[in-house]
């Protein structure tokens, strides 16, 4: 009989996993949206892949993932460019921080260059106001991807069944061991059952009752009008700011995390990792935002997406101890989501691990704390997000 793993979640991280599993697997996808469109933050994420993080593991996870995303492509469309990433500092404090982060690199192995302020400005100068601009830090290997492309070419390479419309209503145990998956109108039998669900793994995992300590929250992104594209730039994150932009090849983008940080609460979430824009939460804060930019943009497009935060801002990858069969993967960003779908296959074969420090990333590790506690502390990190990507 062939092993059956039924993964519930086809946005970049469940598709990564159906994509890296052998053929020998039986492996189903369930996914509760629409044929032929990601409603899940996969569907709304503008792309940003920086290598590097002050935890090793994610450094790794994400340098995994670029090397899986470099090869896929769609249609003629590449999933994943390596434009490079750019970190800018407006103040001599900054600058500091960018060398320890030069050092950071330096342990890493990532390539790396320390910039004076005209070199940093004239490698993404739609983006860099020279005014706003001390010093920068680059990094040739970042790039930024079309999650949507990736997606979809890993779910080609699969030979994965995916299902819309397949809402996910309950995981059926024999014992305390995972024996199938139920949807409205269908049972899937399992004899592993990976949530790779996004900001909806709580309540997927609630299923089980098992508590995911996930908090998700929404953030604003904005985008200009199309123009002419010239060539491609790096990106670019003004970490002391809390804003990033990018150049999409047809339109600017630029996001902000320098505002209070907005949880939504489970039941709200709809199937949709959108939510309406809040107004003036947003606007002040986009408007501070485009002072960095050399001109700020008209407003063509707000998006205000919707993604997880976690009370270490790491991931929860790994075998549930306590219901076995039952694996997450889940609170990952697109920038670790290849390397992380690599991480949990081995495990899922019981193979050799590749990645270090993997048990950080335990589900339970937050198991018996307060949740208010572990809520508040997710937020506090959503203004410091750059601490871990
Ligand atoms: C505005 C915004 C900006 C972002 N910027 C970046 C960035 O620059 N760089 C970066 O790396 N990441 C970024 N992210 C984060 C990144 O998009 C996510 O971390 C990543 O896409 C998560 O992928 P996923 O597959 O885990 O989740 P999702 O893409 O959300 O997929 C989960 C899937 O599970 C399905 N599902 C949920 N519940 C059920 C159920 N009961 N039954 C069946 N199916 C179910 C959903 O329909 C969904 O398709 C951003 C996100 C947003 C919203």
């Amino acid at each position: 009989m062939r092993r059956k793993i039924v993964v519930i979640g086809g946005g970049i991280v469940g598709s990564s996993i159906a994509a890296l599993l052998p053929d020998g697997v039986s492996v189903t996808v369930l996914d509760q949206g629409p044929a032929g469109r990601l409603a899940g933050s996969t569907g709304h994420a503008p792309g940003f892949v920086g290598l590097l993080n002050e935890a090793p593991v994610l450094t790794e996870l994400a340098r995994a993932s670029a090397e899986l995303y470099d090869d896929l492509e769609l249609d003629g469309t590449r999933g994943f460019d390596r434009v490079g990433g750019v970190e800018v500092a407006d103040s001599p404090e900054a600058a500091e921080k960018l060398a320890e982060r030069a050092e950071l690199a330096a342990a890493a192995g990532l390539p790396h260059r320390l910039l004076d302020a005209a070199e940093t400005a004239s490698l993404a100068p739609d983006l860099i106001n020279p005014a706003r601009c001390r010093a920068g830090l680059h990094f040739p290997a970042d790039g930024t991807a079309r999650a949507g492309v990736i997606t979809a070419a890993l779910r080609e390479r699969s030979s994965a069944q995916f299902v819309p419309d397949a809402a996910v209503v309950g995981i059926d145990l024999r014992g305390d061991r995972v024996a199938a998956v139920r949807t409205g109108t269908e049972t899937y039998p399992a004899d592993d059952v990976v949530l790779a669900s996004g900001i909806w793994g709580p309540v997927v995992a609630s299923l089980v009752d098992v508590q995911l300590p996930l908090t998700p929250v929404a953030h604003p992104y904005v985008y200009g009008p199309e123009r002419a594209s010239g060539p491609a730039t790096p990106f670019v994150r003004w970490p002391e700011h809390h804003v990033y932009a990018r150049d999409h090849g047809g339109r600017l983008g630029l996001g902000t995390y320098d505002h209070a940080p907005q949880p939504v609460p489970l039941d709200e979430l709809g199937r949709n990792a959108e939510q309406p824009w809040p107004g003036e939460l947003f606007d002040d804060p986009v408007r501070r935002a485009m002072q960095l930019l050399p001109t700020p943009f008209d407003l063509a497009e707000r998006l205000n997406g919707v993604f997880a935060m976690t009370p270490d801002n790491l991931p929860f990858l790994g075998p549930v101890p306590h219901v076995p069969g039952l694996w997450s993967a889940v609170a990952i960003w697109v920038t670790a989501a290849g390397g992380a779908a690599r991480a949990l296959v081995d495990q899922l074969l019981g193979a050799e691990p590749r990645f270090p420090d993997l048990h950080t990333l335990a589900p339970t590790r937050f198991a018996g704390q307060d949740p208010a506690n572990l809520q508040a502390r997710s937020l506090t990190l959503y203004n410091d997000i750059y601490a871990s990507l």
